[in-house]
């Protein structure tokens, strides 16, 4: 007998119906003699709408934002449970408070401190299938926190680590991970198995299939994961450590974000200590700066460019502004029309020119490259936002990454 966590995102919960759907699922997993724990998203456009009423009521942060946003989950945990009531089985709803999943008091992005097992596991024994709310858990105050955006994913995995669980299923609209994002790259592949440093570089690089910190947990506690469709039997991706036979390509994946924006600081005085201090500000208000070039320095002047998510631009840009003026600046520039697109590779380490192919493909459409930054199995650049769809499908093209790229080698 094994024990399986099994996650299903917004769109595997987003009807009365589709919830019919998960609960014959779950009861099949159940029925062939597993104790299964649930973990639920908020119905599909749920957390959005909510975030919009937070806002309208006038607030986007703190406590009670997340008292709002953390309802959805409530939601589709209870009608889950009913359904599974109403077919005859034992089912418990449990709240992340009850679980307890307790977290640090960062609302919004709330990070998971410690799980207890023992109310879930004592409800498993009792023969009982545990619905649990993905995103939200409790600080040590009792106060309810959510884990940002995608965060169920994170819950199902850390549930799954502590409760030793056999296996993590993560259920969702698409058959695995892909090569690239099937909703934009029509001939992306479904990968087989893809190793926990890959899925870790995808995610965080804009592969939103799973939430990156859901494949950090994933890699520290080594649980087993199974990305895979709520809507067909096809068998997923598992995301697991690194084997000899996994794929040895150069380039396994190519993914974009369009939620990063630029800015520069133009001629600023090129002396020691003004990147500390342009930036200082910024990480003491916890805004995490991701691309930094500086240019050659000219007549003792420099240009400084970064990144930042446009959820922090606003606020990056005053900030920055502020210091730049101090330090006599000339300007600060700012352009939110930029994607960051990028090609990750374990196979990368022993393959030379993968960054050269990548520049010479985006070059002969035309595409200029503003930024570049690359790490041991991966190459980012930025790009103007509007070319992100033709830069995803001519990388995926160039780098073989297609189903009919395999079956044409393999002849
Ligand atoms: P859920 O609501 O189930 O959590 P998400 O919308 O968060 O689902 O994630 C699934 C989506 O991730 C897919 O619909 C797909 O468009 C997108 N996606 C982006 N990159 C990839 C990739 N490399 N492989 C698979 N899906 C991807
Ligand atoms: N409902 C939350 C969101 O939409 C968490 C999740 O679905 O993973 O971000
Ligand atoms: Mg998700």
């Amino acid at each position: 007998m094994a024990l399986i966590v099994q996650k299903f995102g917004g769109t595997s919960v987003g009807t009365v119906e589709k919830i019919k759907n998960v609960a014959s699922r779950v009861t099949a997993t159940k029925q062939a003699g597993n104790d299964v724990v649930v973990v639920l998203s908020a119905m599909s456009g749920e957390t959005n709408r909510l975030v919009g009423l937070a806002k309208e009521a006038g607030a986007s942060s703190g406590r009670e934002y997340d008292v709002v946003l953390s309802t959805g989950e409530q939601v589709s945990i209870g009608l889950l449970s009913i359904i599974l009531q109403g077919m005859g089985h034992e089912a418990l709803s449990m709240l992340g408070s009850r679980v307890p999943i307790r977290t640090n008091a960062h609302f919004s992005a709330a990070k998971i401190e410690n799980i207890g097992k023992e109310n879930i596991l004592n409800a498993c024994k009792d023969g009982k299938i545990v619905v649990v709310p993905g995103f939200q858990g409790v600080d040590a105050q009792g106060n309810t926190t959510t884990l940002g955006r995608g965060g169920s994913d994170t819950t199902a995995v850390a549930l799954a680590a502590a409760l030793e669980a056999d296996l993590c299923e993560i259920y969702t609209d698409v058959e695995g991970v892909f090569t690239t994002d099937p909703s934009i790259c029509s001939d992306a592949r479904k990968m087989e198995k893809i190793s926990y440093d890959e899925m870790l570089e995808m995610a965080s690089l804009g592969a939103k299939v799973l939430q990156t910190r859901s494949v950090q947990f994933a890699r520290r506690f080594n649980v087993p994961l199974m990305v895979r469709s709520s809507f067909t039997e096809t068998i997923g991706t598992l995301v697991c450590k690194e084997d000899e036979d996994m794929e040895r390509a150069a380039v396994s994946g190519v993914t974009y974000n369009k939620k990063e924006a630029k800015i520069s600081v133009v001629r600023v005085p090129d002396r020691p200590g003004v990147a500390v201090k342009l930036f200082k500000p910024l990480s003491e208000a916890g805004i995490n700066v991701d691309m930094i070039v500086q240019n050659i320095s000219h007549e003792g002047h420099t240009d400084m460019t970064f990144t930042v998510t446009d959820d922090d631009y606003e606020e990056a840009f005053a900030l920055v502004k502020e210091t730049a003026d101090a330090l006599e600046a000339h300007d600060v520039i700012a352009d939110q029309e930029i994607a960051k697109l990028s090609i990750v590779g374990a196979g990368m380490k022993t393959h030379a020119g993968v960054a050269t192919k990548m520049f010479e493909t985006l070059s002969e459409e035309g595409i200029n490259v503003q930024m570049i930054s690359t790490s041991e199995i991966k190459v980012s650049v930025v790009i103007d936002e509007k070319y992100t769809e033709l830069a995803v499908r001519v990388l995926h093209d160039a780098f073989g990454l297609a189903d009919s790229d395999v079956k044409e080698e393999e002849y």
